[in-house]
């Protein structure tokens, strides 16, 4: 297998995520598409393909409160829903990938993710595998998943970037969401917020303190989230960058880095 690229497009970039109904952002899907198409073609790489679901699953999880589990018999037509909308979504991002020559196969990790307490335990991954030594680019997405202790909860894109990127000792990770990076205060809150450029053992704590969650309907942690979990990566090399900017996936893909915030 080629050095392996695991990208995360948030559903704060191919979603109106402020949107109370299920919305996708068109603009900046065809051209991130485009962006990840390009760079496929030009660059040596492998790649896992992960999106996030913005106003297509968040609006509903907290609607229907799966992601603290299954408490009653209605919330079974809520689980198979959300799952169902999901999908959805992933048709029309594939569809637009396809456009552009991305090989992408989806994967739906619900089939074989187990969580344990809102705690994702694991998942098949020798399909992937296969998948991207063929040269195909496997596509993954946050996903209400089977969950042993509570019923159901949430299995995010940004936690199948930290585990696939474990799983396959991925070289980079690359974050692109709807702000430049990780700021010293949220960014769409306070207009003299201040990019952190890299955040380092020595930094983190003080970090994790100035950061919230999402500015939107976030049931998955946002940016804090992000942040704990590619802390846990050792050997693979992540960044957060802003996918609102033109050109910056495709730069970040053909292996620049500087363009936000690195973790390291
Ligand atoms: P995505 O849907 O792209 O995965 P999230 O909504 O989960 O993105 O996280 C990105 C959001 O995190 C930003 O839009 C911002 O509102 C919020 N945020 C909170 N604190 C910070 C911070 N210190 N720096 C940057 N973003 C922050």
């Amino acid at each position: 297998m080629k050095d392996l690229i695991v990208l995360k497009l948030g559903g704060s970039l191919i979603t109106e995520k402020d949107k109370d109904t299920p919305t996708i952002n068109y603009p900046n899907l065809k051209r991130l598409a485009k962006e990840v198409g390009d760079a496929y073609k030009e660059g040596n790489f492998s790649l896992v393909f992960v999106h996030g679901v913005g106003s297509f699953g968040h609006v509903i999880v907290k609607k229907t409160g799966i992601n603290n589990g299954i408490t009653k018999e209605s919330q079974l037509m809520d689980f198979a829903e959300t799952q169902r909308l999901q999908n959805e979504l992933n048709v029309k991002v594939c569809k637009e990938f396809l456009k552009n020559n991305v090989p992408i196969i989806p994967v739906q990790a619900s089939a074989t993710a187990i969580m344990d307490a809102k705690k994702f335990e694991g998942m098949d991954t020798g399909a992937i595998k296969g998948m991207l030594e063929l040269g195909l680019v496997p596509t993954l997405f946050g996903v209400p998943a089977y969950d042993r202790i509570q019923g159901c909860s949430i299995l995010s894109g940004d936690d199948i970037c930290t585990y696939l990127s474990k799983e396959f000792h991925a070289k980079r990770l690359i974050h692109a969401t709807d702000v430049g990076g990780v700021f010293d205060s949220n960014p769409k809150e306070n207009s003299d917020a201040k990019l952190i450029p890299e955040i380092t053992r020595e930094n983190f704590k003080e970090v994790l303190e100035k950061t919230g969650g999402s500015s939107n309907t976030d049931v998955t942690g946002g940016m804090k989230n992000k942040i704990k979990n590619l802390l846990e990566l050792k050997g693979t090399k992540s960044e957060i960058i802003n996918g609102n900017e033109p050109g910056y996936v495709k730069r970040a893909l053909l292996g620049e880095s500087g363009l936000g915030t690195q973790i390291n």
